[in-house]
């Protein structure tokens, strides 16, 4: 047990009890890596906790990861072909752009300022629904990967 644990941020213990959760070393931790680093999966959120907590398990990074995403202090991001990623950034809609070939993830904010895609225009025919979320997903190649194509191949374009 360390007294003084790496970083620990009082905001969380707020919003852990708001969200009727004890606050605990663990979920500090997790919440604290991903404050720090966004767009985390399961994984490298172990790797950074296991600074502070080095007996923390995958199974309850896991756990927690969920149990904070149901509960809203998370959000899940899930790419196709990739990992769940996760984030402190909630409730704002926000959008996310991702390296096809590097898998780094990016923020994107809604193009005109508003979640314009929770107002959906519905095709004639579908039964219309109503939204909670729109996930839009921009993916591209970042410009360390641009930067690594053009070296190998000069000539390549689009
Ligand atoms: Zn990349
Ligand atoms: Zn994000």
């Amino acid at each position: 047990m360390e007294t003084a644990p790496a970083a620990h941020q009082p905001h969380w213990d707020a919003a852990l009890r708001a969200a009727g959760r004890r606050v605990t070393r663990q979920r500090l931790a997790v919440l604290g890596v991903l404050e720090r680093t966004p767009h985390l999966e399961a994984e490298a959120v172990l790797r950074e906790a296991r600074h502070a907590l080095p007996d923390l398990t995958l199974q309850s990074v896991y756990v927690i990861l969920t149990d904070l995403t149901n509960s809203g202090l998370l959000r899940r991001i899930e790419p196709p072909h990739s990992p769940a990623r996760y984030e402190t950034r909630v409730g704002d809609n926000h959008h996310h752009a991702i390296c096809t070939s590097c898998g780094r993830v990016e923020d994107v904010d809604c193009a005109v300022g508003h979640a314009p895609c929770l107002t959906p225009s519905w095709t004639p025919g579908s039964r219309p629904m109503t939204i909670h979320v729109a996930e839009v997903l921009y993916q591209g190649v970042c410009s360390d990967c641009l930067g690594l194509a053009e070296a190998a191949a000069p000539e390549l374009s689009s």
